[in-house]
């Protein structure tokens, strides 16, 4: 009988600031799962929810699996668990042989960063900072020119679809033409629409996150490709290969980020984005893998200390962590035939 066993670890993360436009300052469920093959390789993945975003919730996705039921999130898991269980087979790290991205600089929450921490992150060479928008619109544009003008840093600015097509252009209006050239995208500005989306792409390129489900690629071609210039990337949540697709058919670049997720599903965001960087490096940006110190310290987070704009790596075969993996006590879920 060959079955796939599913076991799975419950953790927390504790967000140190609100993360996320939409996230509230609260812990943070997810799992780690172990998968056992047929074929007898083990590997591991992160099931990291954000029912903001319309994900349900982990103790939900947990109990579908058990009746064999696998959630568009748990696919993604599952794939990249493989790529993970292929690598430690023959003991090696993911990110062997691939190119290090540098990552952005995340502000989630515009309160809280101080003069301090935005010199610490242009001595460490950050020249990218991703602020996070649309709760306090005023608030976020004086930061946004502080931080082009004063600081020299380009900008990655992500309204989670919570802007109105008003707020935006009048947002974009207010930054001197110069400044805003030091706006490398607009990410989901509002909610997905055709004309609303190609009129505000004609203010800045805009990049497409959470929209990214919502965007008819079927009605788009080489000659009338789609309003954005971006595809931000999260392995833990698309199908990586259809994206890249796009990117390649509608000459897009792409930005590879975690899911604000545990250490685990970064570091296979980081190796996902190394492989994309080796084989595209034309399209590739800097990427948003950098976000554990989002979260208050854990075992996993203590083996990537704050290193500039890089990951540090982890040693160990697939993504790392052999030895906590190991130790953590797993409980079964039902063998899957
Ligand atoms: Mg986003």
């Amino acid at each position: 009988m060959s079955v796939i066993q599913f076991s799975f670890w419950k953790y927390i993360l504790s967000p140190k600031s609100r993360i996320g436009s939409v996230a509230t300052p609260t812990a943070r469920h997810g799992a780690l799962l172990c998968i056992r093959w047929p074929d007898d390789v083990t590997g591991y993945g992160d099931l990291f929810p954000w029912p903001e975003f319309g994900d349900e919730s982990l103790d939900h996705q947990l109990d579908a699996l058990n009746e064999g039921r696998v959630s568009a999130g748990l696919e993604q898991t599952i794939w990249l668990a493989r790529r993970d269980a292929q690598a430690r087979q023959y003991s090696q790290n993911l990110m062997k042989g691939l190119p290090r991205v540098r990552n952005h600089y995340l502000i989630n929450d515009p309160d809280l960063v101080t003069d301090a921490e935005l010199g610490d992150a242009k001595k460490m060479g950050y020249q990218y900072i991703k602020l996070k928008c649309g709760k306090d619109i005023q608030k976020e544009l004086e930061l946004a020119v502080k931080l082009i003008k004063l600081r020299g840093f380009q900008l990655r600015l992500d309204f989670n679809s919570r802007a109105t097509p008003a707020d935006f252009h009048t947002f974009m209006q207010k930054i001197p033409e110069p400044l805003r050239q030091k706006i490398e995208f607009v990410e989901d500005p509002f909610p997905y629409n055709e004309n609303l989306w190609r009129s505000a792409s004609q203010l800045v390129a805009l990049a497409v996150d959470q929209e990214y489900h919502r965007v008819p690629w079927e009605t788009y071609t080489e000659f009338s490709p789609p309003p954005f210039k971006v595809i931000v990337l999260k392995p833990a949540r698309q199908d990586t290969v259809k994206a890249r697709e796009f990117a390649h058919r509608f000459r897009l670049k792409m930005a590879i980020t975690s899911s604000l997720d545990h250490p685990v599903g970064v570091m296979h965001a980081a190796a996902l984005c190394g492989e994309f960087k080796k084989l595209y490096p034309n399209m590739i940006l800097d990427a948003g893998c950098f976000s554990h110190t989002s979260y208050e310290l854990d075992q996993f987070s203590a083996l990537l200390p704050p290193k500039g704009p890089y990951l540090s790596d982890v040693t160990g075969s697939g993504v790392g962590f052999d030895q906590i993996l190991q130790a953590l006590p797993w409980t079964k879920l039902r063998d899957l035939e």
